[in-house]
């Protein structure tokens, strides 16, 4: 069933495109609309309310929508266009990472056939990529630098704590087949769909504890908006960055599992081979491999960075 929406709030992505010189972009892997011109850069996602332009963030009363083969963008963008509409957020850079080596302590994760420890790979790839961030001028920490047990709550906390900007979680695969191999990228966000059912739910705790109930609402709608976007770029960036260095990798994926854990921070996880595969296995075995790995995740943060402080940079311009 189409969601219910008045057409007459609504415009035709050509008509608009047309009307403003415009041109557009739909990607289908991540719903997200580019709409851009030579000095702007607009960046929707289907069905939510959130939208950058410029890299800077605003917010729409009714979101863009996809029905019978067309997108639909709502009028109101207009003024976003005609610069009426308030930005609501400060540009995004990335600067605090955490790095959260999966299992540990009482709990191993995947043992491969030679007893290669999940949580121990898991934490050596962790330990070269906080030295790797750090080399790129990053600030990273580990949620946990031994071999010690946390639950997945503790891990989230520490996210919390530190108010970080990208929290990611390194992995290792195993498959009862021995064949499959590869890097697998997961985004951990919640997905758009029901958000404001989820923005409701999260601002009955405590967070922004000062602000009115309503506006509470609007702010975690924001949030989870935001982070979402950001974990499906950061994933994508991820993929690039392993391909390029030559790893079979797999497209990025939204994990059907953990939700609103990771609704304060931009989420994704790597999985970064399978400990079941024999050829995989002796690579994962190695120092320069898992300092590869590494590299390549580093590579890819920077590049995310590096694409919105781009975009910083475009606004300065303009201004
Ligand atoms: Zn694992």
């Amino acid at each position: 069933m189409p969601p219910v929406y008045s057409p007459s709030d609504y415009i035709r992505i050509e008509e608009f495109c047309k009307k403003h010189s415009f041109q557009y972009n739909f990607d289908t892997l991540d719903d997200v609309i580019k709409i851009t011109s030579p000095k702007k850069e607009i960046r929707l996602v289907l069905n939510s309310c959130l939208g950058y332009i410029n890299g800077e963030t605003f917010y729409l009363k009714q979101p863009p929508l996809y029905i019978r083969g067309k997108i639909l963008l709502p009028k109101e963008l207009e003024e976003v266009v005609a610069k009426k509409v308030v930005l609501l957020k400060p540009l995004f850079k990335i600067e605090k990472i955490i790095i959260d080596p999966g299992h540990g302590g009482r709990d191993p994760g995947a043992i491969s056939f030679n007893g290669l420890k999940e949580k121990n790979l898991n934490l050596r790839v962790s330990k070269y990529l906080k030295e790797e961030l750090e080399k790129r001028g990053y600030k990273a920490i580990l949620t946990r630098s031994k071999d010690n047990y946390l639950s997945l709550k503790e891990r989230v906390k520490i996210a919390k704590k530190y108010s970080a900007d990208v929290f990611l979680s390194i992995h290792t695969n195993s498959n009862r087949s021995r064949k499959i191999r590869g890097v697998e990228i997961y985004y951990l966000s919640p997905s758009r769909f029901k958000s404001l059912e989820r923005a409701i739910k999260l601002a009955k705790g405590k967070d922004f504890d000062d602000i009115p109930f309503e506006a509470k609402v609007i702010v975690w709608d924001l949030t989870l908006g935001k982070n979402y976007a950001t974990s499906v770029e950061l994933a994508q960036h991820l993929y690039f960055a392993f391909k390029n260095l030559g790893f079979k990798v797999s497209l990025p994926k939204r994990a059907p599992f953990y939700v609103l854990k990771f609704a304060y921070v931009p989420s994704v996880l790597v999985e970064i081979g399978y400990l079941s595969n024999p050829y995989e296995e002796k690579s994962l075995r190695k120092k320069y491999y898992q300092k590869q790995i590494a590299e390549a995740i580093a590579l890819g943060i920077n590049s995310l960075d590096k694409y919105y402080r781009g975009l910083i940079k475009n606004v300065k311009n303009e201004k």
